[in-house]
This record gives structure tokens, sequence and C-alpha cells, in this order.
């Protein structure tokens, strides 16, 4: 296949060219560099099958030649980052989505969108199924994240019906891994460097708000099956192992951390207070299912954590 990855200098969409590239396929990867990274996909330009176009995908975007798939995922995506970011998150959700789907029309390419369980906002129903709505305040200051994805599915969805695009949207669950920045804010590259600089770990609230981690391969395999299946419907992707926010600091803690202790700090604004996927739909669809446990993908994290703190002395700039 020849395959567009958006996003592709960032945390998931470098994953997501390794992965196609280590498949055989050729890939034109797209960021324009605002929250990623070009240390992210530098090991990919020795190889012929690689390429690599900066451009804002709000913007019309122009692909020479034929795409097989392509699959969406330019977004800011931390908190911090959509919080920093607030007009070019809803940009790029709504016309880069849009521009996007344009273009797999143009090409007649399957479409994969990266979606959220954001769009589940702070939800009512646990855990969380495909068929729930979600609660999203659209006002508060998630809100630009979360209503730009429930957005972009449903123009998704528009260029599905009306036009008949090959469609595909996976809503991915809290996903970690090697190359996420280590400031960006979210909360096991806060935790892991907090750790390793030996400050104490800032727990929001009290903790007791519950996330469920899924490790970058793990999430990776279930977008390929997910593009490769013929299910239109958003599918979860995700660990159902939940954790509280304090259990994941006392894990790390006790793991990676022992001079650190906890500070609390206040609880964000709508942040969801738990969230867990139900993937059944994923088991049933796809024969997918997370096999990386929490502990073994930390201890990964950590390395390239400690590798970046050894050579640099510090985690800023
Ligand atoms: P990331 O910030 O590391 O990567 C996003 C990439 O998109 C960055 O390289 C950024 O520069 C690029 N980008 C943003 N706006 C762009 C634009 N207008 N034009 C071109 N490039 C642009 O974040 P990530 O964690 O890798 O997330 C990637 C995608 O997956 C996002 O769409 C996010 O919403 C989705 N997602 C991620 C998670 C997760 O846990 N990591 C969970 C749910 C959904
Ligand atoms: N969190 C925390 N301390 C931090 C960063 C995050 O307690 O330093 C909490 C945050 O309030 C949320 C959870 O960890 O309840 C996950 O936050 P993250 O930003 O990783 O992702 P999201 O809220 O988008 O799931």
């Amino acid at each position: 296949m020849r395959v567009l990855i958006t996003g592709a200098a960032g945390f998931l969409g470098s994953h997501l060219c390794d992965r196609f590239l280590a498949d055989g396929h050729d890939v034109i990867g797209v960021d324009n560099f605002i929250t990623g990274s070009p240390e992210n996909i530098a090991h990919m330009f020795s190889n012929p099958r690689f390429q690599f176009l900066k451009l804002d995908v709000t913007n019309f975007i122009y692909i020479d030649g034929p795409l097989d798939a392509i699959l969406h995922f330019a977004s800011p995506a931390s908190p911090i980052d959509y919080q920093r970011y607030p007009i070019q998150t809803l940009k790029v959700g709504a016309m880069g989505t849009h521009k996007v789907l344009g273009l797999a029309k143009a090409k007649g390419a399957r479409m994969l969108l990266a979606s959220t369980s954001e769009v589940y906002g702070d939800p009512q129903v646990h855990p969380q199924e495909e068929t729930y709505w979600g609660q999203v305040n659209p006002i508060g200051p998630r809100g630009v994240y979360d209503e730009a994805k429930r957005y972009a599915e449903a123009i998704t969805m528009a260029y599905h019906r009306y036009h008949g695009l090959d469609t595909r949207i996976v809503r991915i669950f809290n996903t970690y891994g090697p190359r996420m920045k280590p400031k960006d804010g979210r909360v096991i590259p806060a935790f892991l460097t907090q750790a390793i600089e030996g400050r104490d770990l800032t727990v929001f609230g009290e903790g007791s708000q519950t996330r469920s981690f899924s490790f970058v391969t793990d999430t990776v395999e279930g977008i390929v099956r997910l593009l490769n299946s013929d299910y239109t419907g958003p599918v979860n992707i995700g660990n159902p192992r939940e954790y509280t926010i304090l259990q994941l600091a006392q894990l790390i803690i006790e793991r990676y951390g022992k001079t650190s202790g906890i500070v609390h700090h206040p609880y964000p604004q709508d942040d969801p207070k738990i969230r867990q996927p139900d993937i059944d739909l994923a088991r049933k669809v796809l024969g997918w299912e997370p096999k990386v446990e929490l502990e073994t993908g930390l201890d990964q994290v950590y390395e390239y954590f400690k590798q970046i703190y050894e050579k640099n002395g510090t985690f800023q700039g």
C-alpha cells in the first residue's frame, strides 16, 4: 500500500510510520511540528520507502500519485498542548479532517480517523462502550479537543454515508510509550520524569479519578487491524485494566522513585472522573486485545526518559 499518515512526527504517528514501513508499505508522513518533533522521524529518512512533507493539514493538501489509505492522526493530544493551542486544535479536528476526507475521496483511499475516549467526556456509563453518546462540556477548557473530535467523527460519517467513502474511526484510550514528550503534561510522562528528578509526584485532586493505560505497540496493532477490517463504525482501542491516579503514583514511586513523595494539586475543570474502555467490539470484529502489562510498558518509557535525562541533565528545553 501507499499510506499517508498525518501527525507523523508525533508520538503515535511516528510509531505508525515505523509499523507500516516494517510491514513493507510506502509511507508519506505529514506534520507541521506544532506538538511533534523531527527527532521522532529522523531515523526513517534513510528508508527509500519513507517520504516526509512539512505541511499544515488545515490547508489544501496536495499529494502526487495514488494513495491507498490515509491515517489522520494530526492534532494536539495532551491537555496542556490543546489548551495552549485551542484554535489550532479545533481547526485540525474540523478543517483538517475535512481536507483529509477530501483528499481520500479524490484518491479513492480508505480514511482512518484517530478519535478518542474524550468523546465520552466525563462519562455516566462505565465502562464506556461505543454505543454511549458521552457527556461533554462544549464550552469548558477540554471542549476544544472533545468537540473537535466529535465533529471529526460526524464529518467522517457524513463522507461515508453521502459520498460512500471507505472510512474507519478508532476511539483511542490513554496510550503511552517512548517518544512521548517528557513534559507534555500527560500523567505517565509527568510521574516518570518527576520520579527520575527525585521530585514529588503531582496528583491532581485526591487521585481517585481512574484511567486505563494502553502501551503503544498494543494500540498500534489495534489500529492496523481496524484499518484492514471492514468495520466502519467507531471502535474502542485501549486497555481495560483500570487504575486510580493515586495507585499509578504509588506504583511509580515504588518502582522508580523511592525518594519522591506525593503532592496534591487542584482538580482540573471537567477532568473525567472515571475511564475504562469496553473492548468487546474490538475483540469480536478485530480479534484484538492488549497484551502488554502496565509494569512492562512503564519500564520501557522509564528507560527512554532516563536516557534523555542522563544525556541532557534536564528535561527542560
Ligand atoms: P502528538 O502531539 O504527539 O502528535 C500529534 C502530531 O500532530 C504532532 O506531531 C503535531 O505536530 C501534528 N499536528 C497537529 N496539528 C497539525 C496540523 N494542523 N497539520 C499537521 N500536523 C499537525 O499526540 P499523540 O499522542 O501522538 O496523538 C496523535 C493522535 O492520536 C491525535 O489525533 C490524538 O487526538 C489521538 N489520540 C491519542 C491518544 C493518546 O493517548 N496518545 C488518545 C486518544 C487519541
Ligand atoms: N494527572 C495528575 N497529575 C499530573 C498529570 C495528570 O494527577 O501531573 C491526572 C489528570 O488530572 C487526569 C489523569 O491524570 O485525571 C490523566 O491525565 P492525562 O493528562 O494523562 O490524560 P487525560 O486526562 O486526557 O486522560
